[in-house]
C-alpha cells in the first residue's frame, strides 16, 4: 500500500519512509510537489496546519495523502514556539538562530520572573490523512523532555540538540534514527496512524486499500 506524504522535507520523508517500510507500506512524496501552489501555514493550531496541507494536497493526487504538523512547546514561553516553531527566529531561520532565541527567551524569562526555574517542553506532532480533499483520520503524538542550556549530540535537526529526553538520559539529537523515531513524537504520531489505516481499510473492504 502507498502514501503520499505532502512534504518536500527529506528528514521528515526519510523519517517516515523507514518507519513505514516496517509495517508493509509505501511513502513516496506527492509528485512535483514543488510546483504546486504552496500552503500558507497560517493556523493557531498543529492540526490546523495539517489540515490545510493534507486536504489541499490531495486534490493532485489519485490516492491517501497525509500530511504532518509539529513543533516544540515550551511550558515557561506559553507554548512557544509552538506553531512558529520553524520560524521562530524569523522567517527562514536556521535552525541556529531559533535555538538561540530559545535560550535568549527562557533566560529573559527566569531573569524577569522570580518563578522557579522551569525548563518543561513538549514536542507536537499532528497528522492528517486526507483523499481527494476530503479529510479522513486525523492523529498527534508527543515527547516530553527539558530545555538544557549547552547543547549535546549532532543527530537529529531542529530543537534536537537543546531537547534532554529523561526517560533515557539523552537529548534527541544523540539518539539514532531509529532510536528517536520509537519516542518521538513524529513516531508516536505516525503509530497511531498506522492503526487508523489498517482500521479504514477493514472498513472499506476496498481492495485497492488493502496492504
Ligand atoms: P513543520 O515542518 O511545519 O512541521 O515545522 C516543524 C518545525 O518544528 C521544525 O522546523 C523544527 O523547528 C521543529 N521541530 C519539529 N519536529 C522536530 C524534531 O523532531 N526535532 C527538532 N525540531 C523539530
Amino acid at each position: 500500500m502507498r502514501l503520499y506524504l505532502a512534504s518536500s522535507n527529506p528528514r521528515k520523508l526519510r523519517e517516515f519512509r523507514q518507519a513505514a517500510r516496517a509495517h508493509g507500506l509505501r511513502v513516496e512524496p506527492i509528485p512535483n510537489l514543488e510546483r504546486l501552489p504552496e500552503v500558507v501555514e497560517d493556523g493557531s493550531t498543529f492540526a490546523e496546519n495539517a489540515r490545510k496541507k493534507a486536504a489541499q494536497y490531495s486534490r493532485y493526487v489519485e490516492g491517501l495523502v497525509f500530511a504532518d504538523d509539529s513543533g516544540l512547546c515550551v511550558e515557561a514561553l506559553g507554548g512557544a514556539p509552538g506553531v512558529r516553531s520553524a520560524r521562530f527566529a524569523g522567517e527562514r531561520a536556521s535552525d541556529d538562530a531559533n535555538n538561540r532565541k530559545l535560550l535568549k527567551e527562557l533566560r529573559r524569562v527566569e531573569t524577569s520572573t522570580k518563578s522557579p526555574r522551569n525548563r518543561r517542553a513538549r514536542y507536537v506532532a499532528v497528522i492528517v490523512l486526507a483523499r481527494r480533499g476530503k479529510i479522513l483520520p486525523e492523529v498527534e503524538g508527543s515527547a516530553s523532555g527539558e530545555i538544557i542550556d549547552e547543547p549535546r549530540g549532532s543527530g537529529g535537526f531542529g530543537y534536537d540538540p537543546y531537547f534532554y529526553y529523561p526517560p533515557l538520559g539523552k537529548t534527541f539529537a544523540e539518539l539514532t534514527p531509529e532510536e528517536k523515531f520509537q519516542v518521538s513524537h513524529r513516531g508516536e504520531a505516525f503509530r497511531k496512524l498506522f492503526a487508523e489505516l489498517k482500521r479504514l481499510v477493514a472498513n472499506e473492504k476496498n481492495p485497492s486499500l488493502s496492504f
